[in-house]
């Protein structure tokens, strides 16, 4: 299936239409000039491009020989008429008359009349259509498979202007556009709550090419040889390293992926591309669309998965080919980004400037949850499985993501836009007044005092401690930096990251967590274990008591950190006592090694364990006596409590933790620990909820480790709450058998004056 070679009239086309691109003007007017460069190079009297907009629409955008009138005007829904239909096929048409093809509209103000015959191709980036690029002729023209092939290649000259949004000013875009690009609200499922206004960003890989025509024909062959014998070179040295790829899935992925990179057919189409004029890097990208195209009408699942190993291997073969400087630049992009995307890596998600990124919206959430777990790091809204909201949104369009209500706002009305940014105000003015209670205590009315923790990840998150004026860190995730490698970290690379997190926290306790890999945190250099039900598969402690190399070295890292400081480390998913003493006897082990090497040993270390598997709250006599502190995981413990999915849309809220099951289940646990004698905190989502929080301290809770920005709300309420009168009124509900407390506590609350 290899592209005819291109003449030298259609590589000089493509040469002039360089020096277009290359030379001055707007977009528009670029856009202009090469319409009738093509028109007049392919003798054809009409030349148009069409351009997609959201909301499935091609606009006309450029014509010589049709109505210039029509521009902007003309407007053609995805498969109407023949555009339409080159557009929804993503192939090209050519038709000798094209009145009499089935799919022909006719058009009044565009004067088409007059025209006999068409060709078309779409315009086709990364895969994507993004408009259609058509000529067309007075005569009963036959276009050649030559000629097809030429505007194909044109086309993706064209590809560059169109897409991205920088055809027109953003500002001009958006008047011209009047009513035509309706509001849309799209829902999708809340990952992590929250609301922001801002532009609309679309995460594309960001490898830019600059440079599409070939200079040298032989020149960019061979940069495409080297560049393949380099990428098989990488594969076959990832695919040797036993260590990182092990057996199983990953692996197939990798020997498919290799296959496919070994592919003849797939590599002389690039070569063909190149022969045709193009540079190694456009034939690329140009076969990449192509095939991109061809899968996209693909119903079989197995097919479409392999759409991704072409995706990942064009930008691996893209990657070789354009070394650092494909790098496209983050510089251009609005202060308030709300990103879209597919799907991506967390590492991705920290290319963007932190202080820009303001919300994240996921079209398909399901294999993501790590980078919904980085973005809740950075406190941002997160909203996942939001149904081809690729499609909807353009660049730059203005977006609301209230994700408390699982939603997105493309585009909205000036009225709704000026109601949330009245809700976002009040909220920044609250989060103000947070900020101002800081230095104060978290004391209710009548004197007990809770200690106010924060979640943490990433190293950034340590500044929170000094922002909320937290008394430590209850619970650091070590698997966040891990996600965010390329590679296993070893033990100096853990030593260095806990080091920093210790030193940032500048005397206030942190209480790591070891690593809680799998179920929804998959690394990316290893390999998941497929189980069914990952949440309660191989994951957490499973894994590291299973391979205790991995928790030795973490352990050994951990004392090593401390250098000397107190240390304080919990085990994540043990669901029996065995399991508490088998993790403990790894780090007695590395305890012991670590003075026969000399080393600080950690001046004072607590050891505790996360309650979150319910079988381990009936051993409590036996856990209590080994353990220095008990932290409730509230988020697996009443998933697995209630054996409903926390993360499933459906019923992630038909049960309720401020039920009569769930608060007397925690009150047993609070009641037993406090007999014990062993500190009992809670660090579950739950304990960012004011109300929820009031609840936990009225069963005598005093220690609570919530996401940063809770810290304020919940502080607020704790210092407008009499716990006594709480405990008291919680008494009175120990017979009532309705399905959730949450609406009596509220009521509670509301006659008690307390802030939630
Ligand atoms: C929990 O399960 O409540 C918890 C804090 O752990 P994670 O959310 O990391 O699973
Ligand atoms: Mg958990």
């Amino acid at each position: 299936m290899g592209l005819p070679p291109l003449t030298t009239s259609s590589r000089r086309l493509l040469a002039r239409l360089r020096d277009v691109m290359a030379g001055p003007g707007t977009p528009q007017e670029r856009l202009d000039r090469i319409v009738r460069l093509i028109a007049s190079d392919m003798v054809s009297e009409v030349c148009s491009v069409y351009v997609l907009r959201a909301g499935e629409v091609l606009e006309l955008y450029a014509t010589t020989g049709l109505r210039s009138t029509a521009i902007h005007q003309t407007r053609l829904g995805v498969g109407e008429g023949l555009v339409g239909y080159i557009a929804s096929q993503a192939r090209p048409l050519a038709a000798a008359n094209a009145q009499e093809h089935p799919n022909f509209v006719f058009r009044p103000e565009t004067g088409e009349e007059d025209y006999q015959s068409l060709l078309g191709v779409p315009i086709l980036r990364g895969g994507r259509v993004h408009g259609v690029l058509v000529v067309q002729n007075r005569t009963h023209r036959r276009y050649t498979d030559e000629e097809t092939e030429t505007l194909e290649t044109v086309a993706m000259v064209v590809a560059e202007l169109v897409a991205g949004g920088r055809l027109m000013g953003r500002d001009e875009r958006h008047a011209l556009d009047g009513d035509s690009l309706l509001p849309i609200t799209i829902h999708g499922v809340r990952l992590n709550g929250g609301l922001a206004i801002g532009e609309a960003v679309r995460h594309e890989p960001h490898l830019t090419i600059q440079r599409l025509v070939a200079d040298d024909v032989d020149v960019e062959l061979s940069r495409l040889e080297e560049a393949v014998a380099e990428m098989h070179g990488a594969l076959d040295a990832m695919l040797a390293d036993r260590k990182m790829v092990g057996e199983g899935e990953h692996r197939d992925i990798l020997e498919t992926y290799r296959m496919i990179a070994e592919d003849a057919g797939w590599l002389s189409r690039i070569s063909d591309a190149i022969g045709g004029g193009l540079t190694a890097e456009a034939a690329v990208e140009r076969v990449h669309s192509d095939t991109r195209a061809r899968f996209r009408n693909q119903s079989d699942p197995y097919l479409r998965e392999r759409l991704h190993d072409f995706d990942d291997l064009a930008n691996r073969l893209l990657q070789h080919l354009l070394g650092n400087n494909g790098n496209g630049s983050m510089e251009d992009l609005p202060d308030n980004i709300i990103l879209f995307a597919r799907t991506m890596g967390p590492a991705a998600l920290l290319d963007y400037d932190r202080r820009k990124l303001k919300g994240l919206v996921l079209e398909d959430g399901s294999a993501t949850t790590h980078v919904a777990i980085v973005a809740r790091a950075l406190d941002i809204p997160v909203l996942g499985h939001a149904k081809d909201v690729l499609e909807k949104v353009e660049p730059f369009d203005s977006v609301i993501i209230d994700a408390d209500n699982a939603q997105v706002l493309i585009r909205p009305e000036d009225d709704v836009h000026e109601t949330f940014s009245a809700t976002l105000k009040t909220r920044v003015q609250r989060m103000a007044a947070y900020a101002s209670l800081k230095d104060v205590s978290a004391v209710t009315k009548d004197g007990i005092e809770i200690s106010l923790n924060i979640n943490a990840g990433l190293i950034s998150d340590v500044d929170n401690l000094e922002e909320t004026g937290a008394d430590g860190i209850g619970l650091y995730r070590t698997e966040i930096p891990f996600l965010n490698l390329t590679e296993m970290p070893d033990v100096d690379k853990q030593a260095e990251i806990y080091t920093k997190i210790i030193e940032q926290a500048d005397g206030k306790p942190v209480i790591f967590r070891t690593l809680d890999v799998g179920g929804d945190k998959n690394l990316p250099y290893w390999s998941d274990a497929g189980d069914e039900n990952p949440a309660m598969g191989w994951r957490a402690i499973r894994v590291t008591l299973d391979r205790p190399v991995l928790l030795r070295h973490q352990l050994r890292a951990l004392i090593r950190a401390s250098d000397g400081r107190p240390l304080s480390i919990m085990f994540p998913m043990i669901t029996e006592v065995a399991e508490f003493d088998a993790a403990r006897a790894l780090l007695d082990r590395e305890l012991k090694l670590a003075k026969e090497r000399g080393r600080n040993i950690p001046e004072t270390l607590r050891v505790g364990t996360m309650l979150e598997v319910p079988a381990l709250a009936f051993q409590m006599p036996a856990l209590l006596k080994r353990v220095d502190f008990l932290s409730i995981g509230s988020n697996d413990l009443f998933q697995f409590l209630f054996a409903s999915d926390r993360g499933s849309p459906r019923i992630g809220d038909r049960y309720d933790p401020l039920s009569p099951a769930g608060l007397s289940f925690l009150s047993q646990l609070v009641d037993q620990a406090g007999a014990g004698g062993v500190p009992i905190g809670l660090c579950g989502e739950m304990a960012g909820r004011p109300l929820d929080a009031m609840a936990l301290i009225g069963i005598g809770i005093r220690n609570l480790s919530m996401t940063p920005s809770s810290i304020g709300p919940v502080k607020t309420m704790i210092r407008s709450l009499s716990q006594g009168s709480l405990e008291r009124y919680l008494d009175t509900l120990k017979d009532v058998a309705e399905h959730s407390l949450r609406e009596q506590l509220r009521s509670f609350a509301r006659d008690h004056g307390v802030e939630i």
